[in-house]
């Protein structure tokens, strides 16, 4: 017997449907390229995103057709995430960090129809054009006035104009809430980046189950900046669960430094926030430096590579700013668990607690995980066996786009290459990377441990822990450091800070300084470029 509720699909457009008339007078406010701030509501955004839909169809943009865009996070980028997707076409947000080649690589491989950018990457789009085959218009996200002279690319289309030209009565289309909503590309860390392509459905429930408590507890009480970037993994969700909410969203435009982020949490009564560790950083020595607190920021997510516990302490015992660790991928749209506490935690003493927050957290609804070992036989929940981690749900990839890596599922199980453990509670924790993890003498060295306690050393700022070859024991750890500016420290004594931390044989066999490590496109530590660089490092 079939159930008698109304079949209404889950579309995209119908997020910001709702926030427009349930929540139609929250803000949404951007720091825009220009410099200055821009404000108006979810009906006014609504209104536009409908009218931009409309110009997407006069422009012979179909259902499936791929439209990209190169943006920071700002309003603009939000009505086309509503207006590509609401219309039927599929919104293909590209990382402007990556090397233009790659660029180049990814919009051939999505065969994306047209190009929305920001003009920040007009030298870099002028340089890529005519390498972009299949894109038939270039649009500038800017209004006539600050459109750009005549330059290298033909018939670029100003965003503002184009908009105008869009029926404000369009209606959202309704169609199967299987179709495609949205497409990623993992950064490829290896090989050439594949395409995660999301479906309106996946994104709703992913919106929907990530907005809870237990994930990252968005209501209209809040004010959200997204510091994580609208094309890192579509800032993970918060542009469609943050309205979903009713919440006020404030977006940092391309102004990502400590200053900037930390005049607009205080202007416009920033709660809550969400951005990669090395984000954090720059905002904690700000606002450390000038001695500033916040006034009405109370709770941040941290994600897309381990949460240093230095920085997780600074944030909550200084800065009284709760951290919610998260753990996801690309190709999980991204949020597979995220770190609150349970109940009875409550009781237990504040060093205990923290030590349940470091983890990445408990799996929301909608996603399951397990462990396996290389026979892929499940692995005790048990806190301390570590193995591959695997994941499946409604919003985790099936396969990567154009059948990139053929059938990549494990008996219906997508293997993140991630190591992780599993606690009694269901709380994940993750070793490794399955490629980072060190093996010395056949056993594992989980880097994320080392780079922990070499972060917790006062003097050290940033710390990378990759394997070098030994000849005995295959691989050894090394630690790559960036000091604190005018600390001093010595290898020997860091090494000796970790006596007493790991079992010995985990103790770095060696220490580099260095005035940066590598960063990529998402913000991300490059293990793979340190590896190259210091493939030859005699060890001691
Ligand atoms: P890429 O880094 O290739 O762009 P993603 O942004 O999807 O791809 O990164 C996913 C990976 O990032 C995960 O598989 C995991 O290795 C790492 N990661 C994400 N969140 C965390 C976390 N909280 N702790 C440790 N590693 C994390």
């Amino acid at each position: 017997m079939m159930g008698q509720m109304m079949d209404q699909p889950l579309l995209v457009s119908g997020i910001l449907e709702f926030a427009a008339r349930h929540h139609g007078a929250s803000e949404i406010v951007s720091r825009r390229v220009e410099g200055d701030i821009h404000r108006y509501t979810y009906r006014d955004c609504e209104a536009r995103a409908r009218r931009l839909a409309s110009a997407l169809q006069g422009l012979g943009v179909a259902m499936g057709d791929r439209v990209a865009t190169l943006a920071w996070n700002g309003y603009r980028h939000m009505e086309l995430y509503y207006a590509v997707s609401g219309s039927g076409a599929v919104l293909h947000t590209i990382n402007p960090r990556l090397h233009p080649e790659q660029i180049a690589y990814i919009i051939n491989h999505a065969e994306g129809r047209y190009l929305f950018f920001d003009l920040s990457f007009l030298p870099a789009i002028e340089a890529m054009a005519r390498h972009c085959k299949t894109v038939k218009g270039f649009v500038a996200l800017c209004g006539r006035a600050a459109m750009p002279a005549d330059g290298a690319i033909p018939g670029l289309m100003c965003y503002e104009d184009l908009l105008e030209s869009g029926d404000p009565g369009y209606a959202w289309p309704q169609f199967d809430e299987r179709c495609a909503a949205a497409l990623c590309y993992t950064s490829g860390t290896t090989g050439n980046p594949k395409g995660a392509l999301y479906s309106h459905r996946s994104t709703v429930l992913h919106a929907y189950a990530s907005a809870m408590p237990n994930g990252l507890n968005v209501s209209a009480r809040d004010t959200v900046l997204p510091v994580v970037p609208m094309f890192h993994v579509n800032a993970w969700g918060l542009p469609y669960s943050v309205p979903l909410s009713g919440a006020k969203l404030v977006f940092p435009g391309p102004a990502l430094d400590g200053k900037s982020l930390y005049e607009l949490f205080e202007a416009e009564g920033v709660t809550f926030s969400a951005g990669v560790p090395t984000v954090w950083l720059g905002l904690i020595n700000h606002v450390m430096q000038h001695g500033l607190r916040f006034s009405t920021f109370r709770r941040t997510v941290i994600g897309g590579s381990a949460c240093p516990p230095a920085m997780m302490d600074t944030l909550i015992d200084e800065l009284d700013v709760e951290v919610v660790h998260a753990w996801g991928m690309t190709e999980m749209s991204p949020l597979g668990t995220a770190c609150t506490l349970l109940g009875r935690h409550a009781a237990l003493p504040p060093a205990q607690q923290r030590a349940v927050l470091r983890k990445q957290g408990h799996a929301i609804y909608g996603v399951d995980m397990k462990i396996v070992d290389d026979d892929g036989s499940e692995l005790p929940w048990d806190g301390a066996t570590y193995g591959h981690l695997l994941v499946k749900g409604p919003w985790v990839v099936s396969g990567y786009f154009r059948g990139e890596g053929g059938d990549i599922l494990q008996d219906g199980w997508f293997p993140t290459g991630d190591v992780a453990t599993i606690d009694p509670d269901g709380y994940l924790m993750i070793t490794d990377r399955s490629k980072d993890v060190i093996k010395s003498g056949g056993e594992w060295i989980g880097s994320i441990d080392l780079e922990n306690i070499a972060m917790s050393h006062p003097a050290v700022l940033q710390a990378a822990c990759i394997g070098v070859a030994h000849p005995k024991w295959d691989e050894r750890p090394l630690l790559v450091v960036v000091k604190r500016p005018g600390a001093a420290l010595a290898r020997e004594e860091l090494l000796g800070f970790f006596e007493g931390k790991v079992a010995k044989w985990w103790i770095p066999d060696d220490v580099v300084f260095t005035d940066a490590l590598p960063v990529g496109g998402t913000g991300k530590i490059q293990k793979n470029k340190l590896r190259e660089a210091y493939q030859g490092h005699r060890l001691p």
